[in-house]
């Protein structure tokens, strides 16, 4: 499996311009933890005003901390720039607000990430923006459902059921259409997917995750090239506010250096927990992309270590999740800890938004975050609380 040869190209010195200028030579960037930066007179206040000159102002635009995550992201993904925002939600919001207006369609697909689900219903539609919800894996039906829209709104794969899609033929066809695609790629992170190689617009990363893998930082971050980065940062950026704090930048910083190592383990423990669930009596579905026949695997070069699986009839689910000691109960992933999600406990909040309910996630069905544990360990726990919950 070809690793990354993009993460260590983020390493040339060219990338890391605040860097260059530290006078210390600090081997791991500072913070820059100030609001305001100070001019020395007039003429240079005037020049960085006017676009003469470019130095940071005020840290709701431009903070040289978090400036350096927004490089570091954007050579990772091949990417002309990048920009940072205090949560996946605040960059998917202002990716998407970027580019639509009243009237305007979006295409995108049935079980996309809950919180984006309830965002195009609760927002968007109050804004008179229609949302068409598609088949991804359907990939004729995505590209019957481009025509005419403004914006295809992706995830490869989708949060819960992990369905593909085979974003090399919807790139291609919205480019026909003037459709600006947008993937969220939180799962594969830069170093085991790339979407914009394959002709996506802008491609979205949920930092709370594997970026910042340590469960201590929310953050998000939109990559892809200048003209689409500058109609963010011109149109809505600085004006809802939602910069990204340079403490948190650091910390997913000094997260990334780990993310290759950190990221084989989830790759590798994640298949075999998934192999080994596959072979047990009262699993009865793996959802996993490895484990689906479908063209949208091709731009993988390895997998993330979350993935659902159902259960049987005779598996009591509640039980089940009640009995697991290693694996802690959560909502979030991309940590070192192992969790679980069941569907059938979220299948219980309100239903008009409820992303499970509308495209039809079974209560038999158990999301799983295999995180830093030994694979063994995992293996053993899930054993032990199966065979505790059996009917
Ligand atoms: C968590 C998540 C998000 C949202 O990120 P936040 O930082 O929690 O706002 C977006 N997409 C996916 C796939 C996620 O799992």
């Amino acid at each position: 499996m070809n690793e990354t040869p993009r993460f260590d190209a983020y390493r040339h010195a060219e990338a890391l311009p605040p860097l260059r200028d530290d006078p210390f030579d600090a081997a791991v960037p500072p913070i820059y933890q100030t609001s305001l930066f100070l001019f020395e007179s007039y003429r240079e206040l005037e020049d960085v005003f006017a676009g003469r000159s470019k130095k940071p102002i005020y840290s709701r635009g431009d903070n040289p901390t978090v400036r350096l995550l927004e490089r570091r992201i954007a050579d990772m993904e091949g990417a002309e720039e990048a920009r940072a925002f205090s949560s996946g939600m605040a960059a998917i919001a202002a990716a998407v607000l970027a580019f639509v207006g009243p009237g305007d369609r979006i295409v995108t697909v049935r079980h996309v990430y809950s919180d984006a689900f309830r965002f195009f219903e609760k927002v968007l539609k109050r804004f008179g923006i229609l949302v068409d919800y598609v088949d991804g894996t359907d990939t004729e039906a995505m590209l019957a459902a481009l025509p005419g829209a403004r914006l295809a709104y992706l995830e490869n794969p989708t949060s819960m059921v992990f369905e593909l899609q085979d974003l090399k033929a919807i790139g291609e066809a919205a480019r026909r259409h003037g459709v600006v695609t947008i993937v969220d790629n939180s799962w594969a992170t830069p170093l085991y997917q790339n979407p914009l190689d394959v002709g996506i617009d802008l491609v979205i990363h949920a930092a709370s995750k594997y970026l910042g893998g340590q469960s201590d930082t929310v953050a998000g971050l939109v990559a892809g090239s200048k003209a689409h980065i500058d109609r963010i940062n011109g149109e809505i950026y600085p004006y809802t506010g939602a910069k990204l704090a340079p403490f948190e930048a650091w910390l997913v910083l000094r997260n990334l250096e780990t993310l290759p190592l950190r990221l084989r383990h989830h790759h590798e423990a994640g298949l075999a927990v998934a192999s080994w669930l596959q072979a047990h009596e009262d699993v009865t579905d793996i959802m996993h992309p490895a484990f689906y026949d479908h063209p949208g695997k091709a731009t993988f070069r390895g997998f993330g270590g979350l993935f659902s699986f159902a259960v049987s009839d005779r598996i009591d689910v509640a039980a089940f999740v009640d009995a697991l000691r290693l694996v802690r109960i959560g909502v979030s992933w991309g940590g070192p800890e192992s969790l679980v999600v069941p569907a059938k406990a979220a299948l219980s909040i309100s239903p008009e938004t409820n992303v499970f309910a509308r495209f039809g996630v079974s209560d038999r069905t158990i999301r799983l975050n295999v995180g830093l544990h030994e694979t063994e360990s995992v293996i053993a726990d899930l054993a032990q609380a199966l065979l505790a919950a059996k009917r």
